[in-house]
């Protein structure tokens, strides 16, 4: 549905987006992640034909983004980080102005805005002015503005920015259900988000795909040594150091609590290893109380922090 390869965009001499390729599939809701300024608005500006690129090719469809960038923006609906409404309109007036600018037929310009109102969860506030909406209120006019001209494509912008929670699952809940039929990107910094929403993460870091994936492939992917924590009572941590470090499979044994009676530690394990097993063992050879025994495995959060930290 959507090809882009080696696509680059400068500002002067800074490189906003370097060469970044990824393809995107009908009925992806594909979630776009990255800390301040790793380059999300800057490509999606690029996808929906708004800012030109300094380089590289995005194809939607059949189109190109050089030459048919008019088609291109018929297909996509766009909901910009700061979707421009009008405050003084009624919600009501102001979907009947966008499908007139959309040239949705007179005949069918009201059922399409019934039809969004239901969609969007609109319909209490369609006779009131847009300046007394919420946020979370006005995010839904912006959405039902990106989907007034049924789009395939719709690209949303941090959507749930500054929004409450109750407002964050109630717009996550539309576009879930929007995503049954459409093809969503999805730019965030919520992580929870990504994991509630999409299909797949494409991370992006000082301009460049940190990683591109599904959570399941992104955790695999993601090359880290696994961790356990254990924590016991009865024990110095020299002690511990010595039973446990000659496990196979523990690389590194690290204090992270330790109190009179109980210590807490963390032990690296070398990829593709399990040695929970044989640590059991081990403790149950001793008087130490264990008081906590559990393997930590990866999140998006910490993939997305091992990926996008400063160096
Ligand atoms: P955020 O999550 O904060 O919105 P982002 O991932 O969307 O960030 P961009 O807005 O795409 O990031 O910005 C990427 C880089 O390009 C940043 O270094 C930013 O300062 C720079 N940049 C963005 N727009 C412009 C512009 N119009 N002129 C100059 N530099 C810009």
């Amino acid at each position: 549905m959507i090809h882009v390869e080696n696509l680059t965009k400068h500002y002067d001499q800074v490189a906003a987006v370097d060469q970044i390729h990824f393809d995107i599939h009908k009925g992806e809701i594909v979630g776009l992640l990255g800390p301040n300024g790793a380059g999300k608005t800057t490509t999606l500006r690029m996808l929906t034909g708004f800012l030109r690129p300094t380089s590289g090719t995005i194809r939607v469809k059949d189109f190109t983004v050089e030459n048919q960038s008019l088609e291109i923006k018929k297909i996509i609906g766009y909901l910009p980080e700061s979707a421009p409404l009008y405050p003084d309109m009624l919600v009501f007036d102001y979907l009947r102005y966008v499908a007139n600018i959309r040239a949705i037929p007179a005949d069918r310009n009201l059922s399409r805005i019934r039809e969004l109102a239901r969609q969007c969860g609109l319909q209490e506030v369609m006779h009131k002015p847009i300046g007394e909406l919420s946020k979370g209120y006005k995010q839904r006019v912006g959405l039902a503005h990106a989907m007034m001209s049924d789009p395939e494509i719709l690209i949303l912008d941090e959507p749930t920015s500054g929004l409450d929670p109750n407002q964050i699952i109630e717009i996550r809940d539309i576009i879930k259900h929007i995503g049954k039929e459409k093809t969503v990107i999805l730019s965030t910094h919520i992580l929870s988000e990504v994991e509630a929403t999409c299909d797949r993460v494409v991370i992006i870091h000082q301009g460049k795909i940190a990683a591109d994936g599904n959570l399941r492939e992104l955790k695999e992917s993601s090359g880290n040594t696994n961790v356990i924590h254990l924590t016991v009572r009865n024990a110095p941590f020299e002690e511990i150091e010595k039973q446990i470090s000659s496990v196979e499979g523990v690389t590194g044994i690290a204090r992270l609590e330790e109190s009179s009676d109980q210590v807490s530690v963390k032990l690296t394990i070398s990829s593709g290893q399990d040695p929970r097993e044989e640590i059991f063992r081990k403790v149950k050879q001793t008087d130490w109380v264990l008081l906590e025994f559990y393997q930590q495995t990866q999140t998006l959060e910490t993939i997305f922090r091992g990926l996008t930290k400063e160096n």
